[in-house]
């Protein structure tokens, strides 16, 4: 679907056509997007916000029409409600730093879950150390779905925030987000989604889904690197502490004060990357022109295929075998039962064009309950078929193999 817009794609590695499995690290970039990086720098480079003169006008004016197609996106009821960041993991540094300080005091609880990635896990542990706060964590069931029944004897009269992921990076599996939310707002408790690993493959709708914050990065969505957004109800932004000082996030300032400025600014210290924001806009409206429908049918479909063509390989063990996933299929293998190394099968597959992940993949806590220290990942995206998935099976089949 669409390879052809996307120009890395056509490259070969050591002599064969690269086929590109690890999107869930990052995305290739469509020519639209390439296009709209020129455009910006060609057409109205010009620091936004403070400038008079007609290219800061423009570049102030994209950003703000940028966000506006984020808030849409995402289904944010105001533009107002949305903070652009460098990624997602500045993302729920800011929402750890700024909830912390706001609203947790000793002995205030934080939830998260046993699937987190590293970026949802660290910030959290380092605010409740510094706040004398106690981190909790969702235990997993033996099927590697999250306990919620334990999650609910979690909740208690001192939790403050739950932080979960929408889609695990490592299994592919998605969180129950509204049991979770429905239970944590019974008790007026916030909750926070990091949406990295799912922005790029379902609808996210923060009104129907109603979680108070949200994270996730451009680029795991085609769009640029360095930007990311963080989305907030208005209710709990205005109350935040802000993260960075500096330009732009200040209403006055003086040598004993500073009053703050009004939303989204005050947490948006320094210049923004309105290069970035124009063109993840741009990437938004090419994702739309191709359907996303249409893409997330195709992915789906794909990770079945891919998932039915790696269990007749003997010795491959899929985790959350069955489960439904969002672009995400990690295995391992065995041979005699002994485990394979997942970095011996990364590398010879990478010697015949096939790019995938191995390792903890950022989330060292769930690959350990896996009784394991990594795992062989593979990712898809919009542009991925049949054809590629053949060539990985392929090529992995080769890598046993030889290293049987
Ligand atoms: N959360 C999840 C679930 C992820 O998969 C990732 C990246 O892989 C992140 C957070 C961090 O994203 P970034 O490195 O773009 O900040």
């Amino acid at each position: 679907m669409r390879k052809e817009d996307f120009p890395i794609l056509s490259k070969k590695i050591y002599g064969r056509q690269l086929v590109y499995l690890d999107n869930a690290a990052t995305t290739q970039k469509p020519q639209a997007m390439l296009d709209a990086i020129n455009f910006a720098y060609s057409d109205f480079n010009s620091n936004i916000h403070r400038g008079v003169h007609h290219l800061s006008q423009v570049a102030t004016a994209n950003h703000e029409q940028a966000r506006r197609k984020v808030a849409d996106f995402i289904g944010a009821k105001s533009a107002e409600e949305i903070i652009f960041t460098k990624g997602t993991t500045d993302s729920l540094n800011m929402l750890a730093f700024c909830f912390g300080e706001t609203f947790i005091s000793e002995g205030d609880e934080i939830i998260i879950s046993s699937v987190e990635h590293h970026s949802n896990i660290v910030p959290w542990q380092m605010m409740c150390k510094r706040k004398k706060a106690v981190l909790k964590v969702i235990p997993l069931k033996n099927d590697l779905t999250l306990d919620l029944d334990k999650y609910v004897g979690l909740l208690s009269e001192r939790t403050k925030l739950v932080s979960i992921a929408d889609v695990s990076n490592v299994l592919g599996t998605e969180s129950d987000l509204s049991f979770i939310i429905g239970q944590a707002h019974q008790r007026n408790i916030a909750v926070c989604v990091d949406a990295a690993q799912s922005v790029a493959h379902k609808k996210i709708d923060v009104g129907a889904l109603d979680c108070d914050f949200l994270a996730f990065s451009a680029h795991k969505i085609y769009s640029p690197n360095g930007i990311g957004i963080l989305y907030g109800k208005k209710y709990w932004l205005q109350q935040l502490t802000p993260y960075q000082g500096g330009g732009e996030m200040i209403e006055h300032v003086s040598f004993e004060n500073t009053t703050y400025n009004i939303l989204p600014y005050k947490f948006e210290a320094g210049t923004p990357n309105y290069i970035g924001s124009y063109a993840f806009a741009k990437t938004l409206e090419y994702l739309e022109s191709v359907g996303l429908e249409q893409i997330f049918e195709h992915e789906n479909s794909l990770s079945q295929y891919a998932e039915k063509k790696l269990e007749n390989i003997e010795g491959v063990k899929i985790y959350a075998a069955g489960q439904e996933k969002k672009g995400v299929i990690s295995f391992n293998v065995y041979n005699k039962g002994q485990l394979i190394h997942p970095y011996d099968i990364g590398m010879l597959l990478d010697k015949q064009g096939v790019a995938v992940r191995t390792g903890h993949h950022c989330a060292e806590p769930l690959t350990r309950l896996l009784g394991v220290s990594g795992t062989v990942r593979i990712s898809l995206a919009l542009y991925n078929d049949r054809n590629d998935i053949d060539i990985f099976i392929q090529g992995l089949k080769r890598a046993i193999a030889m290293l049987e």
